[in-house]
């Protein structure tokens, strides 16, 4: 089953205006370089940054993303953004649900399944991240967290088209640290078995799931060659476009 690999940047809370053109534009001109790449591309910038990164993204073939989206089309939810903004500003995907949102603003599997419908609805695809803290990790609960989280954040809806997994344990967020590989293969293939149960054999096997957490130009061989890895969402290294494009570079040949 031939699943096209997706690197995507999330550049979380960080850039300013400057920041986010140039480096937009220096992901937008290495992609160029690439002719036809094999990969997809996609950065996922603040959101006070998508109109800019938009214009310095124009003709190439990076797609952009936002970092979380409301559930409601509009209203009163002040500091809130809703799909549909982000797709009239030029957003593809949006990410849900990642570990930080899940702990910093309490965010529930049902809600991201709501902002995840919402989406979806708009017209955009969404990454839908899951993974377990470290205490869990050390209480070999992985696989039973990673179920519990697809089958709750995930819609009964949702396709190998509009829906992209991000597995990220907590734990190798920003910290230098990530599982071995055989432990990543392995809970690629159960989620893989669980989206099976959940969406349906064909969605599962066409689905892209990624891995995310201290991906880096040092192990990103490694990582995105296994089996049932279609892909990185990478933080700190998306920040630097020479270290985005060293991930990509071990996967996305010219
Ligand atoms: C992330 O936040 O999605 C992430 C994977 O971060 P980092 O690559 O910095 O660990």
């Amino acid at each position: 089953m031939s699943r096209k690999i997706l690197i995507a940047g999330n550049w979380k809370m960080n850039g300013l205006l400057e920041d986010g053109k140039a480096l937009a534009g220096n992901v937008a001109a290495e992609v160029k370089k690439l002719g036809k790449p094999e990969c997809e591309f996609l950065v996922c910038p603040p959101f006070t940054l998508l109109t800019t990164v938009k214009k310095a993204l124009r003709g190439s073939k990076v797609a952009m993303g936002a970092q979380d989206c409301h559930t409601a089309e509009k209203g009163a939810h002040t500091g809130d953004i809703s799909p549909v903004m982000l797709k009239d500003c030029g957003c593809s995907y949006v990410i849900i649900g990642h570990s930080e949102r899940r702990a910093d603003h309490h965010e529930s599997n049902e809600l991201i399944c709501q902002k995840a419908e919402a989406a979806h609805k708009a017209g955009l695809k969404t990454v839908i991240c899951i993974g377990e803290t470290e205490a869990e990790r050390d209480a070999q609960k992985t696989i039973d967290v990673c179920t519990r989280q697809i089958m709750g954040s995930v819609p009964d809806s949702a396709t190998a088209a509009d829906t992209v997994i991000a597995y990220e344990p907590v734990w190798a967020i920003g910290t230098g640290k990530t599982p071995t590989t055989a432990d990543v293969e392995e809970v690629h293939a159960a989620i893989r078995k669980v989206l099976a149960k959940k969406l349906g054999k064909g969605n599962a096997n066409k689905m892209r799931i990624l891995y995310g957490g201290s991906m880096k130009p040092a192990n990103a061989a490694a990582l995105l060659s296994l089996p049932d890895v279609d892909g990185g969402l990478i933080g700190g290294a998306s920040l630097k476009a020479s270290d985005f494009m060293a991930i990509a570079a071990s996967v996305c040949k010219k």
